[in-house]
């Protein structure tokens, strides 16, 4: 049987990265098995529709380089590939299900359930619409045909007919065989009353058709699988393997990431932005490589200690038995790490072509922006860093006071001006030159990086000072030892 997978989000909103790395699993077995990867967009509860999400997923994908083999956007055979598209073929597989005798007509209004809930909660105990008490409510199966029929005329419901008394045995790729009794389920609801179909039902017709081999989804599925299994049975039907991967955990404490979490600690949940006040992975900084590589460790291993891997070498060493059962930590550092990696591996003439980074770099002359990037390029842990690890270069600064005062005794003006004066010289072995004179001279070669950082750079930090020196270029870095000379003088008398 042919490999075939799908990616099934609701458009309610912008990705999660959960929902991410569950498109990234998806893609990663099919690529690993040869199958197709599929895009199916189910937009079926039109109340949470949210404009803009399905151009998010999909953009979201692009950004990954997860291009769907079939989709909305990329077609194929089994389609259409968005759920309200498919109305009529649900009405068609609903009625073979009655017919089948494995659902039924209901009838209840919602009083008449909010009452019978209300009664049997009373008693501590849950409600459910079932077997055991179907019989006393308003129903094809309670009523004569006659009334049915009349029925039928109003508003109702599909739900599915679950046997007492029955187990049903569900595997799950991960976490082995689950038995469950048919008596802790209820008569799901199949079909609305609007006439569409509620996601459990069209879920299991799509999976069906659109010959699904593997089901791989979020773990907050696994205990709906009892239930899809009984529709697929109803159906006569085998069903497909299934796969639910591991919960995506709040970086401390219980519980699942949530946007809030990132709102809290200034980290972000989506891949790219949703709106002008959430930025995404994409907007902090990150390259797509480290986004696919960071996700793919929230739940699995290559079973060495390597973390870091490329999209293609992900594609041939994706393996289910790599997957984790229990839940995986959220650790956004550990994903700027991954991020630094990324960056420091990558070649600079394409990451200069990026178009954030093209920003960050607009303010210095184009032929400097290679050398630029590179100076800098081992300190970055986002692409956004570059703004302020270059802030040295352009900026008015000011000097570290502290770092003055510990100066201010150690003879920095003659220090400054031997700097000056080599600078002056376009002396190309200004790094030994001065060694050698600071070492006849007795002054510690700390204090003369330190005086000459100082006037390059106003703080002791950054990179490779006479890699600064260069590309500052002669005029702009005596100009600069000249404003810390004077700064000192002033400062000293
Ligand atoms: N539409 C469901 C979701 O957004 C898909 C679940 C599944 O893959 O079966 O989570």
């Amino acid at each position: 049987m042919k490999t075939r997978v799908r990616f099934a989000p609701s458009p309610t909103g912008p990705l999660h990265i959960g929902g991410l790395r569950t498109a990234l699993f998806n893609y990663l077995f099919a690529r690993k098995e040869e199958g197709i990867f599929i895009l199916r967009v189910e937009d079926t509860d039109q109340s949470r529709y949210v404009t803009g999400s399905e151009n998010y997923i999909q953009e979201t994908l692009e950004w990954c380089g997860m291009i769907p083999d079939e989709g909305p956007k990329s077609g194929g055979n089994y389609g259409p590939y968005r759920q309200s598209e498919r109305k009529a073929i649900y009405k068609e597989y609903i009625e073979k299900l009655i017919e089948r005798g494995g659902a039924y007509y209901a009838f209840d209004s919602n009083e008449e359930l909010a009452e019978s809930r209300a009664t049997i909660e009373k008693d501590k105990q849950t409600f459910k619409y079932s077997a055991k008490n179907r019989m006393s409510f308003k129903n094809s199966l309670s009523l004569t045909e006659e009334e049915t029929k009349l029925a039928l005329k109003g508003d109702y419901v599909i739900r599915l007919k679950v046997e007492s008394g029955n187990m049903v045995s569900v595997h799950d790729e991960i976490r082995g065989t689950v038995r469950v009794n048919t008596d802790e389920l209820d008569d799901k609801i199949l079909m609305k009353s609007d006439g569409m179909p509620t996601y459990h039902f069209a879920n299991v017709v799509d999976d069906y058709l659109m010959k699904i081999s593997c089901v791989i989804r979020g773990e907050e599925w696994l205990p709906s699988l009892p239930l899809h299994k009984l529709i697929y049975t109803a159906f006569g039907w085998e069903t497909p393997k299934f796969m639910h991967l591991p919960l995506i955990l709040k970086p401390s404490g219980k519980g699942k990431l949530s946007k809030r979490d990132g709102d809290k600690d200034g980290f972000p949940v989506f891949p790219l932005s949703w709106g002008e006040d959430t930025p995404g992975f994409r907007e902090m900084g990150f390259m797509p490589e480290a986004m696919i590589n960071y996700l793919a460790l929230l739940g699995w291993n290559d079973g060495t200690e390597n973390e870091l891997f490329t999209l293609e070498e992900l594609e041939s060493k994706f393996s289910v038995s790599g997957i984790q059962k229990g839940g995986a930590r959220f650790d956004y550092e550990k994903a700027r790490w991954v991020n630094h990696q990324k960056i420091t591996q990558a070649n600079t003439d394409d990451l200069i072509q990026m178009d954030t980074v093209k920003k960050m770099l607009s303010d210095f002359p184009k032929k400097n922006h290679l050398a630029l990037f590179n100076l800098v390029k081992e300190r970055l842990f986002s692409l956004n860093d570059l703004r302020g690890e270059l802030s040295f270069i352009q900026s008015p600064y000011a000097y570290d006071e502290k770092v003055l005062e510990k100066l201010k005794d150690k003879g920095p003006i003659s220090v400054l001006n031997k700097i000056k004066e080599e600078v002056e010289k376009d002396n190309e072995q200004l790094k030994e030159s001065l060694m050698a004179w600071a070492k006849e001279n007795s002054v510690p070669i700390g204090t003369l990086m330190q005086c000459f950082r100082l006037a390059l750079v106003g703080k002791l930090t950054g990179p490779d000072l006479f890699e600064i020196c260069n590309l500052l270029g002669k005029e702009l870095s005596l100009k600069r030892i000249d404003d810390l000379i004077k700064y000192i003088n002033l400062k000293l008398t």
